[in-house]
C-alpha cells in the first residue's frame, strides 16, 4: 500500500466524498461507493498515482476551507457565510415545482442559466438509471435532463466528478451541488484558474449529511422492496412538499410494482438520518458559504400537509449570485418574494445547533488524538459558546461515547463496490 495524501484524507476520516480528485485526474484515482463509509476516492496502488494524488490535494477542501476569503459584515454573515439577500419562491414551471425538493428553485435557475446564455450546461447530479439507489455526476443541457435530477437525493454523490469534463473542454457550466462539494469546486478555482470562466455560477443545497447505502437499503426495507429485485426509480422527496419517499422495482418476469409510500419526515427521521457519516457530524457549513447562491427548505413557514406546493429559499451570497437570481425573478423563471436576510436562522434551528455543536464535537476529537477538518477564520467557538450549557456538554459527551461506539480510531478502509 503506497501512502498518499488523497488515500490518507479518506482513512483519516476528512474525505467529504465529494468527487473532484477523481473527476480531475481519472488515470489514478477512482470512486468507489463503499455500503457503510460511502462514496470514496481510492488512488491506483503504484508510484505514478501516488504523484497525482500529490497534485489532486491542491484542490481538496476535506481537510478544511478558509472563511477569511468570504466577505462577512454582521453576525449573520459569521454564522451562515456571506448573506446579500434572501428570498422564499418557486419555479414558475409547475412540472418542475412539482418535482423539485422544496420549491424546484435549484432546476429553475439551473434551466435559466441555459436559456440567459450564461452557460451551456449544469453539472449536477442524479439517480443512475441501472441502479437509482447510487447516483452519478451529469451535465445536464435542456430542461428533461435537469428534471432527472429535481429533488433531493438523501444519498451519497459525487457531483464534483464532472470537474474533469468541465476542465477538459471549453464550455461554461453551471455547478450544482452540496457546500462541500461548492468548497472543493471554489478551491479548484483557486488552484486553476482557467477553471473560473469555465464555472459562471455555483449553486448549493443546505445539507445537513448525506446518508450511506445501508440506509438507502434500510429505507428500501421499510417500503416493503423485496431483496432480490432491479429497482427502477427511488424518490427521496419531490412530487410535493416536503412530499414522500416511494419506490419502483421490478421482479424476474419483468412486471414493475410500486412500492408503500412513506413520509419525508419518517423516511429520513427514522432510516435515513442515522446513517449519516462521521465526516458530516464535524461539517462546519451545512448552507453553502462558498457559493454563489444557495437554496434550502423554509422551514419556518412549514406545509401544512404532505403534497402543498414546494417552496424554497433562496441565498444570494455573492453580487453575481444576487444579480442572477433577480434576473431569474425578472424573466418569470422564478417566482420570489425578498425575506430579511436573518430569515435562514429561523428556517434552520437544527443546522444552527449543529453548527454550534461543531466546536465541542471537534474539541472532543482533538482530545481523543483524532484528526479533524482545519477551517480558519470561521466563528465556531462563539457559535458553540452561546449554546445552552447540557448541549455544550453533550456534544464533548455525546462525541466521546460515539467515538467509543464507532471506534473512530481506525483507519477507515474502503471496500470494493458490490
Ligand atoms: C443529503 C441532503 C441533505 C439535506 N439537508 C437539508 C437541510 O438540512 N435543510 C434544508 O433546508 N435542506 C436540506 N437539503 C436540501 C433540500 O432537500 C433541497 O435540495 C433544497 O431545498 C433545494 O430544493 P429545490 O426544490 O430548490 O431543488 P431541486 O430543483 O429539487 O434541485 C435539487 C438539486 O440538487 C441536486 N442534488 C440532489 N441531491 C444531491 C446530493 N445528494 N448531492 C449533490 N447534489 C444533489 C440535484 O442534482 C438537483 O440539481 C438536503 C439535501 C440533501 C441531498
Ligand atoms: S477531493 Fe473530494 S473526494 Fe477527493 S479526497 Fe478531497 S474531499 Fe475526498
Ligand atoms: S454535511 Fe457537510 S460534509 Fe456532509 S455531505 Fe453535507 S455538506 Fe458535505
Amino acid at each position: 500500500m503506497i501512502d498518499d495524501p488523497i488515500t490518507r484524507m479518506v482513512t483519516r476520516n476528512l474525505c467529504t466524498g465529494c468527487g473532484a480528485c477523481a473527476g480531475l485526474f481519472p488515470e489514478a484515482i477512482t470512486m468507489i461507493e463503499d455500503p457503510l463509509h460511502g462514496r470514496r476516492p481510492v488512488v491506483n496502488d503504484d508510484p505514478a498515482s501516488k504523484e497525482v494524488a500529490e497534485l489532486a490535494s491542491a484542490f481538496c477542501a476535506g481537510a478544511g476551507s478558509d472563511w477569511r476569503e468570504l466577505p462577512r459584515t454582521d453576525i449573520i454573515d459569521a454564522n451562515w457565510g456571506p448573506i446579500l439577500a434572501a428570498w422564499e419562491g418557486w419555479s414558475s414551471d409547475p412540472q418542475i415545482r412539482h418535482r423539485g425538493s422544496s420549491g424546484g428553485a435549484v432546476t429553475a435557475l439551473a434551466l435559466h442559466s441555459l436559456f440567459a446564455g450564461l452557460a451551456s450546461g449544469v453539472a449536477h447530479v442524479a439517480a443512475r438509471q441501472d441502479d437509482p439507489r447510487r447516483n452519478e455526476a451529469v451535465i445536464s443541457r435542456g430542461r428533461a435532463e435537469l428534471l432527472r435530477g429535481a429533488g433531493s437525493r438523501y444519498a451519497q454523490a459525487s457531483p464534483a466528478e464532472a470537474l474533469g469534463q468541465v476542465a477538459a473542454g471549453t464550455e461554461s457550466v453551471v455547478f450544482v451541488g452540496k457546500p462541500c462539494d461548492i468548497a472543493t469546486v471554489r478551491r479548484a478555482i483557486s488552484a486553476d484558474p482557467s477553471l473560473d470562466n469555465k464555472v459562471p455560477l455555483t449553486i448549493a443545497i443546505f445539507c445537513a449529511g448525506a446518508p450511506n447505502l445501508i440506509g438507502t437499503e434500510r429505507l428500501l426495507s421499510r417500503l416493503g422492496v423485496p431483496s432480490d429485485r432491479a429497482i427502477s426509480e427511488l424518490r427521496y422527496r419531490g412530487n410535493g412538499w416536503p412530499g414522500t419517499m416511494q419506490a419502483r422495482w421490478r421482479d424476474a418476469n419483468g412486471e414493475e410494482y410500486h412500492s408503500a409510500e412513506i413520509t419525508y419526515a419518517e423516511g429520513w427521521g427514522e432510516f435515513l438520518q442515522s446513517e449519516r457519516r462521521w465526516r458530516c457530524r464535524i461539517c462546519s457549513d451545512h448552507t453553502g458559504a462558498f457559493a454563489d447562491i444557495s437554496v434550502g427548505d423554509p422551514w419556518h413557514a412549514p406545509p401544512s400537509g404532505d403534497g402543498e406546493a414546494g417552496r424554497s429559499l433562496i441565498v444570494a451570497r455573492t453580487e453575481r449570485g444576487r444579480a442572477f437570481v433577480e434576473a431569474a425573478i425578472r424573466s418569470g423563471a422564478l417566482i420570489a418574494e425578498p425575506r430579511q436576510r436573518d430569515v435562514i436562522a429561523r428556517a434552520q434551528p437544527n443546522l444552527a445547533a449543529t453548527h454550534g455543536a461543531v466546536w465541542g464535537r471537534r474539541l472532543a476529537m482533538r482530545m481523543g488524538g483524532l484528526p479533524t477538518p482545519n477551517d480558519v477564520g470561521q466563528s465556531l467557538f462563539s457559535q458553540w459558546w452561546r449554546l445552552p450549557a447540557r448541549q455544550k456538554l453533550a456534544s464533548i459527551l455525546g462525541t466521546w461515547r460515539r467515538i467509543v461506539r464507532e471506534r473512530l480510531w481506525r483507519p477507515v478502509r474502503i471496500a470494493a463496490e458490490g
